[in-house]
């Protein structure tokens, strides 16, 4: 007879009596497995026999999520992060190293400038800043000695489209790595892989997980590069967990909806906003007068929901953003509720005052993420905050 303690700790071990296929990807809440064998073990962590090892090294909600992300991208392999950070990190580990130099476009997330400015240099990695929108102007950087570049299809906050394609034959002319951040397109609207970058990286807690409640990132690319990738997660500890990657499975099922919703709302709002003489500037990929708006016709099935707009002052963008009342003041994007955000004072506040003014982004630019609410109900929210502003 086993004592009631051990059998209590031993629970049970029966998988489950469900023959039937599960219409959701279960969580699989376990971070270690038990083995027929020592040998079995050695074989299923030396990659010899397919298997689960441990939960830094992956799990079936994990790898669920990975599949559908690689489905989504066109890429032959894909894997799951912590967060958009741990997955950027991991990949510039990959490709380069101390005497590196990397070229990267001016406009960026914040949190990728610092990784840049403040982590790279302490790897020994050198960074430059170049105009993702104009590949020649690109390559005149990557001419210096590059080995690896990094780029937002969609900048994040200015909303720029990048020349990927043009970028993309410039690297494959040198033999240097791309690392596309789509994370603004989405899936949905932009395949980078598809015009020629090498790796595509996401933070899945925007679009994808949709839902303003989970952190996460992505990488997907070739089999090779994406294994590379998915052992230095193993070695920095930034694999996701299986709760996060279920949110973020369960986000993805709407994703498709979520952005065309999303696409329509930010088409209006920026319709409105273009239309009032109280905005300086309306920067969306939607509308004719964008600088990039035929490449993004070209190479995007969507304009993303995601619109900036210049108030000309910081005190009057302010103003604007505390005057809405179904948009909130937000720390994020790409959710289903409207936020907005002034990226000079905080998302993008890591930027130095010269690289704020190249990278385009002003005193008084407010950044929006377009919800999923009712189109009237933005307009009327939206219209009555640049009464109130100006
Ligand atoms: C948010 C964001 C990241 C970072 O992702 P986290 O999940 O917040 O770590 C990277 N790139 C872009 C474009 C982002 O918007």
């Amino acid at each position: 007879m086993t004592s009631p303690d051990t059998t209590a700790s031993h629970g049970s071990d029966r998988l489950s009596g469900v023959r039937e296929l599960p219409l959701s990807t279960p969580i699989w809440q376990v971070s270690d497995y038990a083995y027929d064998t020592a040998e079995h073990y050695e074989d299923v962590i030396n990659e010899r026999r397919p298997g689960q090892v441990y939960g830094r090294y992956g799990n079936p909600t994990l790898e669920a999520l990975a599949e559908v992300l690689a489905l989504l991208e066109m890429g032959e392999k894909s894997w799951v992060f912590t967060s958009g950070m741990g997955a950027i990190h991991a990949c510039l580990m990959y490709f380069a190293g101390a005497d590196d130099k990397v070229v990267a476009s001016r406009t960026l997330y914040g949190g990728t400038y610092g990784l840049l400015t403040e982590g790279a240099p302490r790897a020994g990695i050198e960074v430059v800043f170049a105009d993702s929108t104009d590949a020649p102007t690109f390559d005149r950087a990557l001419a210096d000695g590059a080995s690896l570049a990094i780029l937002e299809s969609v900048s994040n906050p200015t909303f720029e489209v990048a020349d990927v394609e043009g970028i993309a034959e410039c690297c494959q002319r040198r033999n240097i790595p791309l690392i596309v951040d789509n994370t603004v397109a989405s899936p949905v609207f932009m395949n980078p892989l598809q015009l020629g970058a090498d790796v595509v990286v996401h933070s899945t807690s925007k679009y994808i997980g949709g839902h303003h409640d989970m952190m996460g990132g992505a990488v997907v690319g070739a089999s090779e590069a994406v294994d590379g990738i998915r052992h230095l997660a193993i070695r920095y500890g930034t694999t996701a967990s299986a709760f996060e990657s279920w949110l973020a499975l369960r986000g993805i099922a709407t994703l498709g909806i979520r952005m065309k919703r999303h696409a329509e709302n930010a088409s209006a709002l920026a319709q409105l906003l273009a239309g009032s003489d109280r905005v300086e500037n309306v920067l969306y990929p939607g509308l004719p007068s964008h600088p990039q708006h035929e490449r993004a016709v070209k190479i995007m099935s969507g304009f993303t929901g995601m619109v900036a707009a210049d108030l000309g002052t910081k005190e009057r963008a302010w103003r604007f953003m505390d005057s809405l009342r179904v948009a909130r003041v937000g720390s994020s994007f790409g959710g289903v509720r409207s936020e907005v955000t002034h990226p000079a004072s905080t998302s993008h506040r890591q930027f130095s005052k010269e690289d704020l003014l190249l990278a385009g982004i002003s005193e008084g630019l407010v950044r929006i993420s377009a919800g999923i609410e009712d189109r009237h109900d933005l307009i009327e929210d939206f219209s009555a905050a640049l009464v109130a502003a100006s």
